[in-house]
């Protein structure tokens, strides 16, 4: 497997240098709006520490991360009143991975509404904020 690259937006985003609509952050983790959401309320959990996938990272910052992600996905749920979510992970490209930092997608389901395409259209920053807002209430 390749390994990991340090150069990419989610480690830009953990380093402040590109903004994100944060929704929860500890020493080891950051969660945060996807900006091309499938549903309202689309979450990414990404730990800190620098991985490419599921296969290269170490196995105690993932069952950390698989815990926070537990933990963001309650709020989620919470402030979208959402029926369902999914947890979705992709792994290399031909698996439809487009950052290759470790993350975990919160995607909320909604009953009788579709998704939309993955790393489709980029949602208004101002609902994604307002969104943000409301779940980090939730906690
Ligand atoms: P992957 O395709 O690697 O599983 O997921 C990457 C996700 O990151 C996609 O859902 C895409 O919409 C999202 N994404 C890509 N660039 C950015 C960005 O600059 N900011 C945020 N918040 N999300 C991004």
């Amino acid at each position: 497997m390749t390994a990991y690259d340090p150069d990419n937006i989610f480690t830009k985003i953990i380093e402040g240098e590109i903004p994100c609509h944060k929704v929860y952050e500890d020493n080891e983790t950051l969660a945060f709006m996807d900006i091309m959401p499938q549903s309202q309320g689309h979450t990414l959990v990404i730990p800190k520490s620098g991985s490419r996938n599921l296969l290269d990272a170490d196995p105690a910052v993932l069952a950390d991360l698989i815990q926070k992600t537990r933990t963001v996905a309650a709020a989620v749920m919470k402030a979208t009143g959402a029926d369902g979510f999914r947890i979705m992970q992709f792994n290399e490209a031909p698996a439809g991975q487009t950052v290759f930092h470790l993350h975990f997608h919160i995607i909320p389901i909604y009953e009788g509404v579709p998704l939309k395409p993955h790393a489709g259209e980029a949602a208004d920053h101002t609902a994604l904020g307002a969104l943000a807002a409301k779940i980090r209430g939730a906690f």
